[in-house]
């Protein structure tokens, strides 16, 4: 056949006409078949005008020659001269892009194969005479069948979308740059779910081609993990009834292994009814697991924190910022949300008598690389605690920070005074015990040794003691040895050391005290155990005692010394009758 560019031509009007004329008959009005022949034409010039307007070639196919007619003007858009082209194979050879030749035919064979039933619509590359592609949409369509079914002609147009598809291939680029994968979804009034774009990132999240969820979006729903599928329903729907942004985080099932998913997107109501939704979605898989394993660790440091009683703190040294992890609320007993926490808030729960000391040691830290103190808290509740603060002086970010751990020891602190009182007092009466003693009395020596300051040593002893034992019993004793030290120890000062040397056997040291003082003070300690009775078990009864005192003097070269002098003064006071004081140098 033969190649007609643009559509039937002029000549073959005329031709058409003389046939007319020729084979009119005479019966027929000549002037009814001018007035004809004047429509054909018109109808003829208005359908050439609307061809050459349509922006496409349109073209048809003779079945089975293949010979090809093509209506428009393709030396415009093409470049070629009309005739080029005669035959559909000479068109696929030599102006189809050589990459979309198989899927051009494969589709062509299957819609053929399917009964050549609607439109096939094919989007392919188109080689002009400069050498360059464009892209075209080619939509064919089925003529007339015969009685066998077969069709003999095709029609079809070939439309420019290079434009389009420039479009195209840009925003797959830029969709390639993105994480993830970028969509447009789509619910119609229908609730007909579909994905009428899909950049190809699409795969590597769900393992589905944009091709296959284009017309079915209920494929990716179905790769959902199925105790994330309902939840991420609602929150579609939630999203569409709200007409608000959604988000939600998933897990999906894709080639043999479960990953974290996070979907984000803006939803658009149509006019119809419909919904689009535009968004991205990422695998969030990593950043799940590090936040999995970053809350696991969390939640294992605060475990270790409440076993060990230890706060762990943060301090901006300077912004004043101050981050206390949940432990050190409870050490300070405070309610997080109650309480701004800077680091001046911190120095006002510190005892006032601790402040300084603390201060210093926050001031140091630049200069040690360190911040260790234990200082005394003062909880809302008036409670005094001891804690431990352990910190390293660091720069994060620019900023001078602290980062340590507070630890509350008031029972360590607690336990620590209670044994250091035990080494140095007397189970029975509370009062020092014989070592304190005469580790005070040697420093009570060096010390007059240096300043001269007049210092008195007393030892008493209870006079027949063992009597008291002996009459009302060794628990009757006892009282009385813990209510005499009681008795004097309120007559004496602070500054007087006094203590249970053994048995019933007393020491006391007098700082600042002449011996005429220090006589006068033990008169009236004699005094007070002599004229007072002591009771036990509803009995009653007295006892004495008897003192030796002295005074340091230069002629003393070791505390030994003075201990040795009034142990002799204090025999004196025996043998000369007892109850009674006897001072001596
Ligand atoms: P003096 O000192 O006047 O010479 O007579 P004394 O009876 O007090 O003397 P001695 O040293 O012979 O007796 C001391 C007694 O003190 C012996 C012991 O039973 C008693 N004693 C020592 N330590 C304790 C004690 O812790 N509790 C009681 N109840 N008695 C004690
Ligand atoms: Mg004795
Ligand atoms: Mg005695």
């Amino acid at each position: 056949m033969a190649k007609k560019n643009v559509g039937p031509q002029p000549s073959d009007f005329a031709e058409a006409e003389l046939d007319l004329e020729r084979s009119a008959d005479s019966d027929i009005d000549i002037d009814q078949l001018r007035a004809l022949k004047q429509q054909l034409r018109t109808s003829h010039d208005r359908l050439e005008n609307l061809i050459k307007s349509i922006p496409a070639i349109l073209y048809s196919v003779d079945l089975p020659t293949m010979e090809l007619e093509i209506y428009s003007d393709i030396e415009d858009t093409l470049g070629y001269a009309e005739s080029k082209f005669s035959n559909l194979q000479s068109w696929y050879e030599d102006v189809l892009h050589p990459e979309d030749k198989s899927t051009v035919l494969n589709d062509y064979a299957n819609w053929m194969r399917a009964g050549a039933e609607g439109t096939l619509s094919r989007a392919y590359r188109l080689r002009n005479r400069c050498g360059q592609y464009m892209w075209v949409r080619d939509r064919t369509r089925a003529g007339n069948k015969d009685e066998r079914g077969r069709v003999d002609r095709l029609f079809g147009s070939i439309t420019d979308i290079s434009r389009t598809m420039t479009a195209h291939e840009r925003l797959e680029k830029i969709a390639a740059t993105v994480p993830g994968a970028i969509y447009h979804y789509h619910i119609d009034t229908n609730g007909v779910a579909s994905f009428p774009y899909t950049s190809a990132g699409i795969e590597s999240i769900y393992g589905l081609k944009p091709e296959e969820v284009r017309e079915n979006g209920e494929l990716i729903i179905q790769a959902i993990h199925p105790d994330d599928r309902e939840r991420v329903r609602a929150s579609i729907s939630e999203s569409q009834a709200l007409n608000e942004e959604w988000f939600c985080e998933y897990r999906v099932n894709f080639d043999g292994q479960c990953k974290w998913v996070t979907g984000y997107a803006i939803p658009e109501r149509h006019d119809d009814g419909s919904i689009s939704w535009y968004g991205q979605v990422i695998d969030t898989t990593t950043e799940k697991e590090l936040q999995n394993e970053l809350e696991l660790q969390k939640r294992s440091l605060e475990k270790a924190q409440q076993i060990g009683q230890l706060g762990y703190w943060r301090a901006n040294v300077e912004t004043g910022e101050l981050y206390w992890s949940d432990m050190i609320y409870q050490i300070f007993g405070i309610t997080k949300g109650e309480f701004n926490c800077t680091i001046d808030a911190f120095r006002s729960f510190v005892h006032p008598d601790d402040l300084p000391e603390v201060i210093r040691c926050e001031e140091a830290a630049p200069q040690t690389g360190a911040f260790d103190v234990e200082h005394r808290i003062v909880l809302p509740s008036g409670e005094i605690r001891w804690v431990h603060e352990l910190a390293d002086y660091t720069v994060l970010a620019s900023s001078p920070v602290l980062i340590g751990t507070v630890r509350d020891i008031t029972e360590q602190k607690n336990y620590q005074a209670q044994l250091e009182r035990m080494s140095m007092t007397d189970s029975l009466t509370g009062i020092y015990n014989r070592r304190f003693f005469v580790e005070q009395l040697e420093s009570s020596f060096s010390d007059w040794q240096r300043r001269k300051n007049a210092c008195c040593l007393a030892i008493f002893d209870i006079d027949y003691f063992k009597q008291v034992n002996d009459t009302y019993g060794h628990a009757a004793g006892d009282s009385v040895l813990v209510r005499l030290s009681e008795r004097v120890k309120k007559r004496i000062r602070k500054a007087d050391i006094f203590a249970r040397l053994g048995g019933e056997e007393f020491g006391l040291i007098l700082p600042h005290t002449e011996l005429q003082q220090a006589q006068t003070l033990l008169e009236e300690i004699r005094n007070l155990v002599a004229t007072q009775a002591f009771t036990f078990n509803q009995e009653s009864f007295q006892v004495t005692i008897s003192v030796g005192v002295t005074e340091i003097g230069s002629q003393d070269s070791d505390y030994d010394e003075l201990l040795i002098r009034a142990d002799g003064l204090l025999y004196e006071a025996k043998n000369a009758g007892r109850n009674r004081v006897i001072p001596g140098y």
